[in-house]
């Protein structure tokens, strides 16, 4: 089949190489010229695990090909996905102005039945504008498929290859079955597919990442009240988590969720309850909960030094806002750094891969630096600061950071380390919802 993926970020790219992978064709669209460029030469603008190579192969069988343009793409494609974007606007709301724009240019090089996919995460009634806009430009026959994408970055390519389920929100049964067409090869094991209507399918993915944050937030504020009764959330997290209604994903305590999708949908999702007169009240309480959960790491350091923190300097390890990614946005570390500096600290940070990133995030800030090597931010440092649980944090040598450290003060905002070996070592040692390590 031939198909066209508008938009080559996180999710076009992978979506569209993993059609390649299966022995579509496919076009790959992106107005961004540079990233197109690069995507031509084989060289992938993110940090995505086991992507470049899939990518390189298609490539190299003619099967992916990238392009500005999409007249040829529309034309010779049965299957246009939209995977633009979906920023949050000013008021919380999800920014469709990149989803309509994608569908303009579609609808002015449509020559015949074309099945336009809606794969980015669109508020309810979005298959219906982009219908009306589609309608008001061309005569061409066409349905509109709502497909939201669940894949994680980190893990998008494994997930999209073995996806937990395949939502496909439709009208028409003719283009259902040319999607089941096109998905027949990731759901060989077991099916996976489950159709539904559009509004309903637009529903599943806000409803999705609603769930998921709720629990995050639900284990961020009983930590913070396990901290206070002198109880420990990681034997609460192993204890609840064995229970098989409740389950063990999803119950890491931490410093908040970040990301380019928790923190937009669960503000869009509540938008779309006011806009429609129902307030998500535990939804809301998600939200407040995660805006102030970096907070709670911060306080835990002023607590420690005062709130001045002037002369004070300070190492961190982890910017992406979890470990496998490059992507900042959102990520719980823009806050902290923001405070540290703002508090008068200076600040030396590491990350594995999100380096560049972070720099273009913060841009030029007296006082932040960066080092090539975790132990490199550990000198003159007062305390380390960690913020992303990548593999490489999570068997430091901790009698090194001990010793390259000033004094032996580690903030965990991921609970990595065991309580006792830091006391071992002589740690002042801060966690999440678990009680503070004091020297010996
Ligand atoms: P992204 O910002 O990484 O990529 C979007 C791409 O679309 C950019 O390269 C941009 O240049 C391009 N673009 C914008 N307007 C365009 C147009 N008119 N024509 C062609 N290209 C255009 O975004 P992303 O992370 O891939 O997310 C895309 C959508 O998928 C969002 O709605 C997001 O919420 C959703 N989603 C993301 C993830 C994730 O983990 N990143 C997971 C599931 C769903």
């Amino acid at each position: 089949m031939k198909i066209c993926v508008i938009g080559t970020g996180y999710v076009g790219l992978v979506a569209g190489t993993c059609f390649a992978n299966s022995g579509n064709t496919v076009y790959g669209i992106d107005v961004n010229a540079e990233k197109i460029e690069k995507l031509k030469n084989g060289v992938i603008p993110i940090y995505e695990p086991g992507l470049t190579e899939m990518v390189r192969t298609n490539l190299e069988k003619g099967r992916l090909m990238f392009s500005t343009s999409l007249k040829k793409a529309v034309e010779n494609s049965a299957i246009i996905f939209i995977a633009v974007g979906t920023p949050e606007d000013e008021d919380g709301s999800a920014d469709l102005s990149y989803v309509i724009s994608a569908a303009q240019s579609i609808a002015k090089h449509m020559n015949g039945y074309k099945v336009i996919v809606n794969k980015s995460t669109v508020p309810v009634g979005t298959a219906d504008k982009v219908k009306e806009t589609v309608a008001s430009i061309t005569s061409h026959p066409f349905d509109i498929v709502s497909n939201p994408e669940f894949l994680k970055e980190g893990a998008a390519v494994d997930d999209f290859l073995k996806p937990d389920r395949i939502i496909l929100g439709a009208e028409n049964q003719k283009a259902i079955d040319m999607m089941i067409d096109l998905y027949t090869p990731f759901v060989r094991k077991r099916e996976r597919l489950i159709v539904m209507d559009n509004r309903s399918a637009e529903m599943t993915k806000y409803a999705a990442n609603a769930m998921l944050a709720t629990r995050i937030s639900f284990m961020n504020d009983l930590s913070i009240l396990s901290e206070k009764v002198g109880a420990d959330i990681e034997a609460i997290r192993k204890g609840i988590g064995s229970d098989s209604r409740i389950g063990i994903s999803f119950l890491f305590p931490g410093v908040g969720y970040g990301g380019s999708c928790f923190p937009k949908d669960v503000k869009a999702i509540l938008k779309t309850g006011e806009e429609y007169g129902h307030h998500l009240r535990i939804v809301n309480a998600v939200e407040q909960v995660n805006r102030s959960q970096p907070l709670h790491l911060l306080s835990k350091i002023t607590s420690h030094f005062g709130s001045d923190l002037s002369g004070r300097h300070f190492a961190v390890w982890g910017l992406s806002f979890k470990p496998n990614t490059d992507d900042m946005r959102e990520a719980p570390v823009i806050p902290v750094v923001h405070e540290l500096l703002r508090a008068g600290a200076t600040v030396t940070a590491y990350d594995p891969v999100a380096i560049e990133n972070a720099k273009r995030k913060f841009g030029e800030l007296s006082g932040l630096s960066y080092a090539e090597d975790a132990y490199e931010t550990l000198k003159d440092a007062d305390a380390l600061v960690l913020m992303t649980e990548w593999m490489e944090f999570r068997k430091p040598d901790l009698q090194k950071v001990a010793e390259l450290l000033k004094k032996p003060v580690l903030f965990d905002g991921r609970n990595l380390f065991k309580l006792g070996k830091m006391k071992e070592l002589g740690f002042s040692y801060y966690s999440i919802g678990r009680p503070v390590v004091s020297p010996k």
